[in-house]
């Protein structure tokens, strides 16, 4: 889905600002934040753009880590205060969805890069996994779903045919018992879910399509 031009100017959902919860919080330093925001537009679900410190108050009930380049995104989270508020957030147990460059900053592990951002996501990632051959690329799969109260890995769903759109994304070398594969493309685990944590290596945001949306609204 391109996003209309208006999103340029847009920092916030008509009904977030009067609104003392229920708010999606969209990281907004780096990448592809304004394609969630049009998504969550479609939904009627408020949001609004985190992109200094302020910007994170007690109207945030969720937050979304956007696809982009995870070094920088993990530098400016640091220069922008944003990065602790956010991860009280993940580590209270709250929900957060980080697709490409956003479940990089959720993983546990790096294979490939001495970094850790939120550490939270119980798995070994591997950025720019595709190699040279074919950074970006297309692929449908079903895509598993998980009760976010069984930690266990109680089945909700199948979210049938989804489109995947990979842009130079990692995938997931490893998975602890913590986390459930929601989704494998080519014998790869492209998406995770630990709980209320939701980290795809592909882009939903940028297709038409907004069921994994709606189920991380449920979360
Ligand atoms: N290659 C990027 C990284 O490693 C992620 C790409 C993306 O988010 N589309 O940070």
């Amino acid at each position: 889905m391109v996003v209309d031009v208006s999103y340029i100017l847009k920092e916030h959902s008509e009904d977030a600002t009067q609104a003392s919860s229920g708010v999606t919080g969209i990281l907004a330093v780096q990448g592809a934040f304004a394609e969630h925001a049009a998504m969550l537009d479609r939904l009627g679900a408020p949001w609004k753009l985190l992109r200094a410190r302020e910007d994170f108050d007690e109207s945030i009930d969720r937050v979304i880590l956007p696809g982009g380049e995870s070094t920088t995104q993990g530098k400016l989270l640091r220069s922008t205060g944003l990065f602790d508020p956010i991860n009280e957030h993940i580590k209270a147990g709250r929900p957060v969805f980080g697709t490409c460059a956003g479940m990089i900053l959720l993983a546990e592990r790096l294979d490939n890069d001495p970094n850790v951002y939120f550490g939270a996501l119980d798995a070994t990632v591997r950025r720019n996994a595709y190699g040279r051959q074919l950074g970006s690329f297309t692929a449908t799969e079903n895509i598993t779903t998980f009760n976010p109260d069984f930690p266990d890995g109680k089945l909700t769903g199948i979210i049938k045919a989804f489109p995947l759109v990979f842009i130079r994304g990692p995938f997931v070398a490893e998975v602890g018992p913590k986390a459930h594969v929601m989704c494998e493309t080519n014998g790869n685990m492209v998406a995770l879910q630990q709980d209320r944590i939701l980290a795809t290596a592909f882009h939903p945001e940028i297709t038409s399509d907004t069921r994994i949306h709606e189920f991380f609204l449920q979360c």
